[in-house]
């Protein structure tokens, strides 16, 4: 069975016990508009309602998983309304500075990567090529990564003065020393140096990716589905008293003041730093 979400920006397929969830604007690298990510809310939701679905796959159409937010194709839809889903919150169309800002990143980034954190059938990230800033977001809402040999993972968006990305799991999917060097270089972390610091589960070539992915959602498929459902459900709440939850609260006040900070001296809550600028910046590690 195959199907679009929102004109075809993530595709949605059940092969078995496995739902497979797949972000498709490979010509823009998977870039996350907000069209994207309410197609993935949907097809989450379609996935955890149908009893027959027991794994959510979670992957990326093309050479990469995700370049990270939208902030330059000629589909960026900043400035549009969505029926909100995720916080409860008031519309960001038509208000101004951190009254637009946070609330469209509560709904849109904060709110949707928690509210699929908590999907109470298991998820596993399928990664390959770039996954970078808010396609971190991504792979990590989900409950482990499997990644190919060519994946490379960075957040890089210090350079904008910023403080990592609006869901900072950081310090909770790698330590804390890693997380520091992983936000103050932006560098690229190999799939191997990510598997070393406990953030990737397994790294495979690249040609076996899908059916390592697809052989593991086989067999977490035969367990017990409430028994999955509370094993998730163990461990998040362990992150939980951990910090993670009060954790991101606290940073997401200092993401949005970093955003203040850039629109009240520079030219907008980015930097002035788009797609180009962002890119020419990266180095690799
Ligand atoms: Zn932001």
């Amino acid at each position: 069975m195959q199907n679009d979400e929102a004109g075809g920006v993530v595709t949605y397929e059940v092969r078995g016990s496995v739902a497979v969830v797949r972000l498709n604007r490979p010509q823009y690298r998977n870039a996350q508009n907000s069209k994207v990510t309410y197609a993935l809310d949907a097809a989450f939701t379609r996935a955890v309602n149908d009893d027959a679905v027991k794994v959510i796959v979670l992957a990326g159409n093309g050479k990469h998983f995700s370049a990270g937010h939208d902030i330059g194709s000629p589909e960026r839809d900043a400035d549009q309304s969505f029926e909100r889903r995720a916080v409860i919150w008031w519309d960001h169309v038509g208000t101004e500075g951190v009254d637009s800002r946070f609330a469209r990143e509560s709904e849109v980034y904060l709110g949707m990567c928690r509210r699929w954190r908590e999907i109470p059938k298991p998820m596993i990230a399928m990664v390959q090529g770039a996954c970078i800033a808010g396609g971190l977001m991504l792979a990590w809402s989900c409950d482990f990564i499997v990644a190919a040999d060519d994946a490379f993972f960075s957040d890089p968006v210090v350079r904008m003065g910023i403080p990592g990305v609006e869901y900072f799991a950081h310090p909770w999917v790698m330590n804390p020393r890693a997380a520091k060097e992983f936000l103050f270089t932006g560098d690229r972390f190999t799939a191997g140096r990510a598997r070393e610091l406990g953030m990737v589960n397994h790294v495979v070539p690249a040609a076996e990716l899908e059916d390592t992915v697809m052989a593991m959602a086989e067999r977490i498929s035969a367990m017990p589905r409430l028994g999955l459902a509370l094993a998730k459900k163990a461990v998040n709440q362990a992150e939980d008293l951990q910090g993670m939850r009060a954790g991101m609260d606290s940073v997401f006040g200092l993401h949005h003041a970093a955003h203040a900070h850039n629109a009240e001296v520079g030219v907008d809550s980015l930097a002035g730093m788009g797609v180009k600028s962002m890119r020419n910046a990266a180095v690799q590690s």
